[in-house]
């Protein structure tokens, strides 16, 4: 069982700049990207709730991977 959650990509100003989601804790993105252990996270619910954009990669491989029922359920 895949577990997902969002982790943020931080700006220079330390700030969320944009959230990604990743899979079981990992510290690598769903797209790729290479995420900070220490930046915020967030449960995958909160994907398209967030005030920060989130990664359009990230979205296009979550939404593909998670089954429909979750999606609309939630
Ligand atoms: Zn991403």
């Amino acid at each position: 069982m895949n577990v997902y959650g969002m982790r943020a990509e931080l700006g220079r100003d330390g700030s969320v700049k944009t959230w990604h989601m990743m899979k079981d804790g990992a510290l690598t993105a769903l797209c790729g990207h290479d995420l900070d252990a220490a930046a915020p996270l967030e449960h995958d619910s909160a994907w398209s709730h967030t005030k920060e954009p989130v990664c359009h990669t990230c979205g296009a491989l979550y939404l593909r991977q998670v089954p429909y029922e979750s999606m609309i359920s939630g």
